[in-house]
């Protein structure tokens, strides 16, 4: 394999620039770019620019030259941080993470899938039936995953409508023994809109246009995408995937994981069920309202197992409970039925994508482990979750996903800084401190209790009568208004970056975000009415009954305050950060280089863009400040000893560290390290750049 690389291709690691500067950091970026390498290292962290065209450097013969190697020792790539996650689980039984982030389309699932398959790749060497078992479902799940949770977007042609966090178990061997999968904040909203030129979740194109005769005849459904409400926007895109083909892999993996024909047909019920629904419209006559299509309501009721008169009271009336302790059921008018109508197709969605997600963790999930005679349980996570986004239009959704890229910053700058000091002190080294923008306060401005934004959206949501969206962002003015990155336009009339009276805007880390109050209400508050979960409830389909379970409790049972959106996502993303906190960190940080999936532009203000606000200069600096290498004894003189007289072909001193410290004496760099009890610190690359170019001229 490539020794490290010639200057015609850059800097493989960015503490080697001369300066740190962002302009040295952009210049070798794209000079990387354009030579081919789309992979750059900082230290430990691996920066990665999508090359959008099929790379030849991830065959098997790339897999073996990064086995068990130390990380400089090869180019950089995805699977050299693999490995050092490996390596560090495997060895030092260390739980590992890697984190994946970047914007959307910058090639994190990508990334993810490579990392995966690398991770299969070197483990299970004799091959035992049960551990090849294992990676089997593990890699079959993405296929299934991205299936059900990815869609065409404007940005990327499979991106990523959720988040995943997937930990990866293994025994004391290193092999796999299971795992375990967490999906955030699923897209919902998209089953029944979808903005000019995207598609719905991809299932439905697949179903539609790769289901065969009988399945689709079963299902009531015509192959046309354009017949369905819920599909028409999407079925004229073009896209770089088979939906026809892909059906048919997704229902072999379904397979292979384990689901049963029973639960297979109820999945594409599911999908059917939400086609109808999507058809679906009312009339008023004579005041009252009526569906309109009696036909999708017998199909409805024929695919969920429920009865027609049923399905069909569930649409046009809730069942209310009066003051005086009566029930009685209220007719909705056309407005409020077709509301119902979207609500619970989103709700049948997100259920199924929620129940398939637990169905395989129950395959994956590791069982009869005994630490006693297994040894520990030992665990990489990776985490592939979208990225920081400003759209022309924010709404609540962006409001969610940028809160937890404010989180995982916190967590990168902590992690990183804290890994450095704990290193430092274990080796007993000197730690100078570097400072950096701590952005908790930001992170307080949404998530404080009391005074926070989600707070205040929340007592909205739970306040009694009637409360808009305006009056939600007026009670946020009040308590927020003079926080430093937090302004509306109320506040501030005459600011040009924020259009309308409903918008605020928040000061992130990665920039300013303007996002409009309108509708944040009703996502936080998600509301579905309990007809529809009784429906479900009482389903004779046992899939359908396990999805909905809180559809046995009659309306006076009904908690009056379930956990909004807003609550329920802040919640889980504090318990990812719990997680990942816990675990040694490995970064891989995606940049997209332009807006056209183009193999050859750099687009250079987009990019600096990126660089900017993932930290990368900063991160740069940290590593410089300190060491920016470190190596056990052993292997540096292993490396470099044929590059002084003192060492080769073997020293006759009493320790590794004084002959190490003998090669460095001998070059004159002794002011450029430091020795610590088990490694050697180094703290500018030149040193090692000089030992490697010696080195490579002698062998
Ligand atoms: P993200 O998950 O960050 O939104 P993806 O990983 O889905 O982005 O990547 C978007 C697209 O970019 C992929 O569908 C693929 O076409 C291309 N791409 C990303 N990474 C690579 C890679 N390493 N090699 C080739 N193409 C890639
Ligand atoms: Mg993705």
């Amino acid at each position: 394999m490539a020794e490290l690389e010639g200057l015609e291709f850059g800097k493989s690691d960015f503490v080697l620039l001369d300066e740190v500067t962002m302009e040295q950091f952009m210049e070798n970026l794209k000079l990387r770019f354009e030579k081919g390498r789309i992979y750059t290292f900082i230290g430990e962290v691996v920066v990665s620019v999508n090359p959008y065209k099929q790379m030849d450097i991830y065959g098997k013969e790339t897999i073996e030259a990064y086995r068990g190697r130390e990380l400089y020792e090869n180019p950089p790539h995805l699977y050299a941080v693999a490995d050092a996650a490996y390596k560090a689980m495997k060895r030092r039984a260390k739980d590992t993470c890697i984190v994946i982030s970047g914007e959307s389309g910058a090639g994190k699932t990508e990334a993810s899938k490579y990392i995966m398959q690398y991770i299969a790749a070197i483990t299970n060497p004799s091959q035992r039936a049960e551990v090849e078992s294992v990676k089997n479902v593990l890699l079959k799940s993405n296929c299934v995953l991205e299936a059900f949770g990815n869609a065409k977007t404007n940005r990327n042609d499979n991106s990523s409508r959720f988040g995943k966090y997937m930990d990866i178990n293994f025994n004391f061997n290193g092999d796999p023994t299971g795992g375990h999968i967490n999906n955030y904040l699923l897209e919902k909203s998209r089953v029944i809109q979808q903005q000019p030129g995207e598609r719905n979740f991809h299932s439905f194109y697949q179903l539609l246009k790769g289901g065969s005769e009988d399945m689709l005849s079963s299902l009531h459904l015509q192959k046309d995408p354009a017949a369905y409400a819920y599909t028409k926007e999407g079925a004229t895109c073009t896209t770089s995937s088979n939906d026809g083909s892909n059906h048919k892999a997704v229902l072999s993996a379904l397979k292979v994981i384990g689901f049963t024909a029973e639960e297979i047909d109820s999945i594409y019920r599911i999908l059917g069920t939400i086609l109808h629904l999507g058809n679906l419209e009312f009339e008023t006559d004579a005041e009252t309202v009526q569906v309109v299509g009696e036909e999708s309501v017998n199909h409805i009721a024929a695919l969920t197992r429920t009865e027609p008169d049923d399905v069909n009271k569930a649409l046009l009336f809730r069942t209310v409970a009066t003051g005086g302790g009566e029930v009685i059921d209220k007719g909705h008018n056309e407005q409020e039925a077709s509301y119902g109508r979207d609500a619970f197709a989103k709700a049948l969605y997100e259920r199924l994508f929620g129940w398939i997600v637990s169905r395989i963790n129950g395959v994956i999930e590791v069982k009869n482990y005994n630490p006693v005679l297994h040894g520990k349980n030992t665990v990489i996570g990776v985490l592939d979750i979208y990225g920081f986004e400003i759209f022309d239009n924010n709404s609540f959704e962006q409001f969610c996903i940028n809160y937890c890229n404010e989180k995982l910053q916190q967590l990168f700058i902590e992690l990183i800084l804290r890994q450095e000091q704990d290193e430092y002190q274990r080796e007993g080294i000197t730690w100078q401190h570097i400072d950096y923008f701590n952005n908790q306060i930001i992170v307080d401005l949404v998530e404080q209790p009391h005074k926070g934004i989600i707070s205040i959206l929340d007592e909205a949501c739970l306040s009694v009568g009637k409360v808009t969206d305006i009056m939600c962002l007026e009670s946020m003015d009040t308590k927020l208004g003079q926080h430093p990155h937090y302004t509306s336009r109320k506040l501030c009339p005459t600011d040009k970056s924020m259009e309308f009276h409903r918008d605020f805007r928040i000061r992130h880390y990665a920039g300013d975000v303007t996002y409009s109050v309108e509708g944040f209400l009703d996502k936080n508050k998600d509301p579905l009415f309990q007809d529809f979960k009784r429906l479900m409830y009482n389903s004779t389909d046992p899939v359908l009954k396990e999805m909905w379970p809180d559809g046995q409790l009659s309306i006076t049972e009904v908690t009056k305050r379930p956990l909004t959106a807003a609550t329920l996502f802040k919640n889980s993303i504090i318990s990812l950060v719990d997680k990942l906190a816990c675990k040694e960190p490995y970064y891989v940080r995606c940049i997209k280089p332009n807006e056209v999936k183009s193999p050859v532009q750099f687009d250079d203000a987009r990019c600096q863009h990126q660089v900017a606000y993932l930290g990368l200069v900063e991160n740069v600096r940290v590593r410089r400040a300190g060491f920016a290498y470190r190596q056990p004894y052993a292997r540096f003189l292993q490396r470099y000893k044929m590059t002084c007289e003192y060492t080769w072909p073997n020293h006759l001193m009493d320790t590794d560290r004084e002959a190490v410290k003998a090669i460095i004496d001998a070059h004159d760099f002794q002011d450029d390290v430091a020795y610590g009890h088990a490694k050697l610190f180094v703290r500018t690359p030149r040193t090692l750049f000089t030992l490697e170019q010696e080195r490579s001229a002698l062998i």
